[in-house]
């Protein structure tokens, strides 16, 4: 019998850090935050690892692997952790392999080489430049394709192309012993020439491969019968080691019977993989129905003719998706039960448009099954109704509240013709426990995903979990169907795998020991171990009961101001926010259509996820751990890497406010330590803005002098590569003064209060005469008061709390009263507008800034509403020219829908060319800093490359610092959308000077 594999305790820990050291060239992370932040995954479970290597190449995962071998240290290779079974979690060694593993190596004609850690997405973006794909399509589309590869990923379409398994040609696998083989259809003589002779010499490290053939060949024949009477009843099975399909006379599979082995075999480092031509058309039909039984009827017809994906959503998810999705409300009216999505794919349009109308007949017309059916053969009709099936995660992610629903029984698979029995089972089941539960069921697969709307206050609940898990697994065992027909086994699915496998579990564990003798490759996965203990660890939650409890910064005696620990502990809703954060992941992507994470696009570290950064906070949250540690160094350096461009808050699909949480942390961190000397001068921006503004000759002498800058950046961290925008000799405030602006007017003509903020006001006076000179050329009056200050963003973003709020106070003063007398607060900083519209309300309980808020617009939403109303002039002179604009993140997040371009398309002869592929990576102040430098660069290169395409002559954008950045990085003269408004109107004419000013002499005077 296999002894257990004991947890590697402290000094253990330190020694192995130590002994990786002088072994491998990757990254060793075994701090107490980084190991927190690898403790979760997708799943409900949370098992804290004794360490974290991002190893570099397969050379450091080899020798990884051979000292883990000497010293009994268990490894759990990991993708991008987006397992809904704990598949990646464990005690040992977690090897990271989605940091450097990514390359996608040679696209051929039908294969495609790539190492694991390259994104499922990203994979079949490449292909389709090629006409091609990756056919298995889990619907989680960040995952890896080595976390496909190790659970055997499928998705919506399975019905068609199958499992992972069957699209996997060859593997570079790392042994127990630290070989690296190549394995894949081979000859089941491990001596034959093939394998011996490799450029005249002989692999270097074939012997334990060798063994390892002959020993699975031996196994596999012992056992013959008993696999081949075992064959699973549903063709949709992934639970445990899949051994048909995998021995004939003349070879044996290896990577085939790899592929579904959840890294307790071998690691991979690379795959071949078969890719299939994209379909050369596809067409949607989406059914509605009054009862689930009838679209469960309907789906066995459908299945007969050969779909692609037949996926049913049960009443509880569609009512979810219609509250927050127009698309979903428009599509499915309130009578319909549950909706049959089905979609085709054929060789030709006309051919899927054909199968989708005559089902279509069927169900609707003839069967009379369906209520309603919608039938979409081109792209955007597709897309349009597959948004109902899109939108039901997030509406299930966005539930707010204690009961949540919880994915544990959610993989289980039955003879599709049983569906309806299984469900009317488990109902039971559920209504005996008093839950209630969602459905979304691949139904001619047979595959449902279930999710129980479960209470959940934590590792308390696994006994209750558990029990209905059994039970839910009794029936679907009796029904001849599978616990995991999908996702993975990991830890949810492990003890249930003896009962699932009968007699094929004693030939599962004679594999494991084959291939893992010492059981050190993800430990207690499939094949369990044989102390394990039947029970779940559950993830911990954030509680409530230790809010308030901010480190004072000193003895803990002397009170710390009570405004900045009300904002660093915030309220109960800061648990709430944090246990929400469901680990799915998809805050890891770098899709260009959406914008989170900045920092993690650039670095690819897990630290740098929202994801991390929501797992961090629920373990700070907890009772047992130490409330110091709220406001320590190690914490705030993660919070560090929170930016605050807010996409995530926008985009995460359970809504978890990252960068709210991350403003709270450095908040206590700055309440106990105070602000560093660089992070000071970063929050102090207005205020040396206000100096540099005063004495602008020579502080822009300095700034143009790299001796002056190379003193800054030992001063104060500001980097000398950056050239800072110059300070104009006179603010905008004093010609605002100067020309009456700041006196209220009298005429009842409708009329504006200008929000300036620091940039307009001190650097660029020439961007607010063009707000004023837009509106004024329209009839509107402008009101510049007086006193007005910056937003206070700035230091808010480094956590000075009290300096934030003071900005905020003065300015309510200022703009409260102009509130209630209707004025609307004009910002032509989209930053500016956040902090109204938001963080304000964070920082303030106070009807005044709630009231400042609801008034606050930003600029070119404004101009654009005037123009949908018809009172925009459009009087413009032509500017013939291309300008590239940038949708800056602070835009985005004000929630409407960007209109910058549109606005510039207005101007004759104006080519516009909207960029909207990532942040500016300059982000308020961030890439301001010398240490943060390269990172601000990577950060914003997708957006800086579309801008230096040739058809780009100048750049725009609403953000003053994007545009820092599109000058300093891209080299690309840019504006404000309203100073091209106010060119066109005819004012202005300074500003055709400086686009036409070499980009060298820099200063925007
Ligand atoms: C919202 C949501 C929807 C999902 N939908 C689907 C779906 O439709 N279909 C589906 O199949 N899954 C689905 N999943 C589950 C998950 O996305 C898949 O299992 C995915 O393949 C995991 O990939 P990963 O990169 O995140 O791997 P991880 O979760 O990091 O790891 C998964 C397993 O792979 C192993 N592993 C990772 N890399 C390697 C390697 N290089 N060598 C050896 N072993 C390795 C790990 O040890 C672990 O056992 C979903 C998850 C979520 C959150
Ligand atoms: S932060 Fe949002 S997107 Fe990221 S893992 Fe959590 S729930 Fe998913
Ligand atoms: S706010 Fe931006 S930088 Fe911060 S975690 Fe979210 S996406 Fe990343």
């Amino acid at each position: 019998m296999v002894e257990r594999v004991r947890a590697v305790d402290q000094p253990q820990r330190e020694r192995i850090r130590d002994d990786l050291k002088g072994i491998l060239r990757g990254e060793l992370l075994f701090d107490d935050l980084s190991c927190i932040l690898y403790s979760t995954d997708a799943s409900i479970f949370e098992v804290r690892p004794a360490g974290v290597v991002v190893p570099r190449d397969e050379e450091d995962v080899q020798a990884l692997v051979r000292y883990a071998a000497e010293q009994q240290v268990p490894l759990v290779p990991r993708g991008a952790g987006t397992g809904l079974a704990g598949e990646a979690l464990g005690d040992g060694l977690i090897v990271d392999l989605s940091k450097h593993f990514r390359g996608i190596l040679d696209v051929g004609a039908d294969t495609v080489r790539v190492q694991p850690g390259v994104v499922y997405r990203d994979l079949n973006r490449e292909l389709a430049r090629i006409g091609r794909r990756f056919a298995p399509d889990p619907s989680n589309i960040e995952c890896t394709v080595g976390g496909m590869l190790a659970t055997n990923a499928s998705g919506t379409r399975a019905f068609r192309h199958g499992f992972t398994r069957d699209h996997v040609l060859r593997l570079h696998a790392v042994l127990d012993n630290g070989d690296a083989v190549d394995v894949g259809r081979q000859s089941r003589w491990p001596t034959a020439a093939e394998w011996r002779v490799k450029d005249g010499m002989f692999p270097p490290s074939s012997g334990r491969l060798d063994d390892i053939i002959s020993s699975v060949v031996t196994l596999l024949e012992q056992y013959a019968e008993t696999i081949a009477a075992c064959r699973p009843r549903t063709r949709f099975h992934r639970c445990g080691y899949l051994l048909h399909d995998v021995l004939d006379m003349e070879s044996l599979d290896l990577a085939r019977l790899l592929v579904g082995s959840e890294g307790t075999l071998a690691l991979f480092t690379e795959a071949t993989l078969r890719t299939i031509p994209l379909p050369g058309g596809r067409a949607v039909a989406l059914f509605g129905f009054a009862r689930l039984d009838e679209a469960l009827r309907a789906a066995q017809l459908a299945s007969a003719t050969g779909p692609a994906a037949c996926d049913l959503i049960d009443h509880r998810l569609l009512r979810l998706a219609r509250g927050s999705h127009g698309t979903v409300a428009e599509l499915v009216p309130p009578a319909v039960e549950a909706v049959l999505l089905i979609e085709y794919e054929s060789d030709t349009p006309a051919g899927a448009t054909q199968l989708a109308n005559d089902l279509a007949n069927q169900l609707y017309r003839c069967e009379r099954l369906a209520l309603l059916a919608h039938v979409a053969s081109d792209e955007p009709a597709c897309q349009r109704l597959w948004q109902v099936r899109e939108a039901v995660l997030p509406s299930l992610y966005g539930l707010r509240g204690q009961t949540q629903p919880l994915a544990f029984v959610e993989d289980v698979g039955v003879p599709p013709e049983l569906l309806p029995g299984y469900l009317h089972r488990v109902q039971e089941v559920l209504q005996r426990h008093e839950i209630t539960a969602s459905y979304l069921i691949h139904a001619a697969a047979g595959q449902v995903h279930m999710r129980p709307f479960v209470e959940w206050r934590g590792p308390e609940d696994a006994a209750r979990l558990w029990t209905l898990a059994d039970e839910v697994y009794d029936i679907v065992l009796d029904l001849g169907g599978t616990i995991s027909a999908q996702n993975g086994t990991g830890l949810a699915r492990t003890p249930w795998v003896s009962r699932q496998a009968g007699p094929l579990f004693s030939i599962f564990r004679e594999l494991k020991s084959i291939f893992d003798p010492r059981h050190l490759l993800n430990p207690g996965k499939i094949v369990g171990l044989p102390s394990a203990a039947p029970t779940w660890p559950l993830r911990r939650l954030a509680t409530h009961q230790r809010a308030g409890s901010v480190s004072d910064g000193s003895t803990g005696e002397t009170p710390t101001p009570p405004s900045a620990v009300a904002y660093a502990s915030g309220s109960s809703m800061r648990e709430e926010e944090c246990n929400r954060c469901n680990g799915c992941g998809e805050c890891r992507t770098e899709s260009p259509a959406q914008r989170m994470c900045p920092i993690f696009r650039a670095t690819h570290d897990e630290a740098a996820t929202p994801r991390a950064k929501a797992n961090l906070l629920r373990h700070l949250l907890q009772p047992d751990t130490d409330p110091h540690l709220l406001s320590s160094d190690d914490v705030r350096a993660v919070a560090d890497l929170c930016v605050n461009c807010k996409m995530c808050a926008h985009e995460c699909p359970a809504r978890v406010n990252v960068p709210k949480l991350m403003l709270q942390v450095k908040a206590a961190n700055v309440a106990e330590h105070g602000l560093d000397r660089t992070d000071w001068a970063m929050a102090r921006t207005e205020e040396f803005a206000l100096l540099g503004s005063a004495l602008a000759p020579l502080t822009n002498a300095v700034l143009d002098n790299p001796l002056a800058r190379w003193l800054l950046e030992k001063l104060f961290g500001l980097s000398r590569r950056r050239r800072l925008p110059a300070f104009a000799g006179r603010s905008f405030l004093r010609r605002a003064y100067h020309r009456g602006w700041t006196r209220k007017p009298r005429s009842a003509r409708p009329r504006v209060a200008y929000f300036v903020d620091v940039f307009a006001n001190y650097n660029d006076p020439l961007l607010a005469e063009s707000i004023v000179a837009v509106l004024h050329h329209n009839d509107i009056e402008v009101y510049v008061p007086p006193r007005q200050g910056g937003c206070g963003m700035a230091p808010l973003a480094y956590g000075d709390v009290e300096t934030a709020r003071e900005a905020v106070e003065s300015n309510l003063l200022i703009l409260a009263d102009l509130a209630r007398e209707g004025y609307p607060i004009l910002c032509s900083e989209p930053t500016a507008a956040v902090m109204m519209r938001h963080d304000a309300l964070d920082l303030l309980d106070d009807p005044d800034a709630r009231l400042v808020a609801a008034q606050t617009v930003e600029s070119t939403a404004f101009l654009w509403d005037l123009y949908q109303q018809g009172n925009l002039r459009t009087d413009f002179q032509p500017l013939p020219f291309a300008v590239g604009h940038h949708v800056p993140c602070h835009l985005k997040a004000l929630g409407r829908t960007p209109v910058g371009s549109a606005l510039l398309s207005l101007i004759p002869q104006m080519r516009v060319h909207t960029i909207d592929v990532s942040c500016s990576g300059m982000a308020g102040t961030y890439g301001l800093k010398a240490e943060n430098y390269e990172t601000s660069l990577a950060a914003g290169r997708p957006m800086l490359e579309q801008l230096r395409r040739p058809h780009v002559l100048f750049g725009s954008t609403e953000c003053s610092t994007c545009r820092i950045q599109m000058e300093d990085a891209a080299s690309v003269r840019t504006l404000h959308p309203a100073q091209y408004l106010a060119l066109a109107y005819g004012y202005l004419p300074e500003l055709r000077r400086r686009l036409l000013q070499p980009i060298r002499h820099r200063g925007i005077r």
